[in-house]
This record gives structure tokens, sequence and C-alpha cells, in this order.
């Protein structure tokens, strides 16, 4: 049996710190929206919507995935960190609230305005009249930024149960 202390906390990368706070839970995590739930759901409406045209099910599919890329640009824009791995670890602990020792950075939201609905989704069905290769990227980008939104309110009504 080992009675020494604990073992270090497996490092997250040029941060420090643990990975995944061993006395926070998946309980404690205010979940993301997972890249492969937008995956799934843009393959799916992209069979549904476009059976007969694979180019434009790839375009509502690129779309719908593929408008995430912002948070990257912003967390290496933020960091100056251009490693992909870098970015994911601290996807992974970014959602943990942060807890007193826990000194490892938090930047403000990695939303640019390709996740504003109220200005891209205008512009993007209001071009889609006129170019209608447009109107599959609408679709897509519509159900991301949908998707989003139900994850959005979903996050609120965890916070509020957590804290009441
Ligand atoms: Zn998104």
């Amino acid at each position: 049996m080992h009675m020494g202390p604990p073992a270090p906390a497996k490092e997250c990368c040029r941060f420090g710190g643990a990975a995944l706070p061993p006395h926070q839970t998946d309980n404690t995590r205010i979940q993301a929206m997972q890249l492969h739930t937008h995956l799934w759901t843009s393959v799916l409406t992209g069979l549904v919507l476009y059976r007969r045209h694979p180019l434009k099910a790839a375009l509502l599919v690129g779309a719908g995935v593929l408008i995430d890329l912002d948070h990257l640009v912003l967390y290496c824009l933020y960091t100056g960190d251009w490693s992909i791995v870098g970015a994911l670890c601290y996807d992974r602990y970014r959602h943990y609230k942060p807890v007193p020792g826990d000194t490892r950075p938090r930047y403000r939201q990695l939303r640019s305005c390709l996740h504003q609905p109220l200005v891209l989704l205008p512009l993007l069905w209001w071009h889609g009249r006129q170019q209608r290769w447009l109107r599959p990227v609408a679709m897509g980008v519509t159900l991301h930024l949908a998707l989003d939104t139900v994850d959005l309110a979903r996050k609120i009504v965890t916070l509020l149960h957590s804290r009441y």
C-alpha cells in the first residue's frame, strides 16, 4: 500500500496544474457543446435536406462544424500559443469553476462575431437569396448557432441550480 504523498496531478500543457482537478467531478463541470454533436447533427441535416446534392450537403456540414474555428483562432490570439494541443488542454479545464490554488489562466469568451446570430444569420440568409451556394452554408450556420443557443440556456439553468 502506498503511504507517501499523493502523486502530483498530471500536468496540463504549458500552464501547469491538474488537467482535471480531482475535487471537481464531471457534475461540477459546465459542459461545452461538443464538436461531435455539431458534426452528427450537421451530417444528419445535410442528408435530409440535400440527399441528392452531395456538394450542398458538404457545404452545410462544413459550415456547421468549421464555424467553431473562431474559438481556436481567438485562443491563439489571446495566448500566443498556436498549438492545437494547448487549445485542447485549455478547453479541458476552462469550464471548471476556479478554486483556491488554481492559477491557470482563463480568458474572456472565445466567441467572435461568427457566433453572433443576430448579426451573422440575417447577412447569410439575405445574401443566400442571390447566391444559391450560400443557402446550405446559411443552413449549417443556423443549425450550429441554434444548438449553441440551446446549450447556453442549459448552462445558465445549471449555473442557477448550483447557486441556489
Ligand atoms: Zn459554436
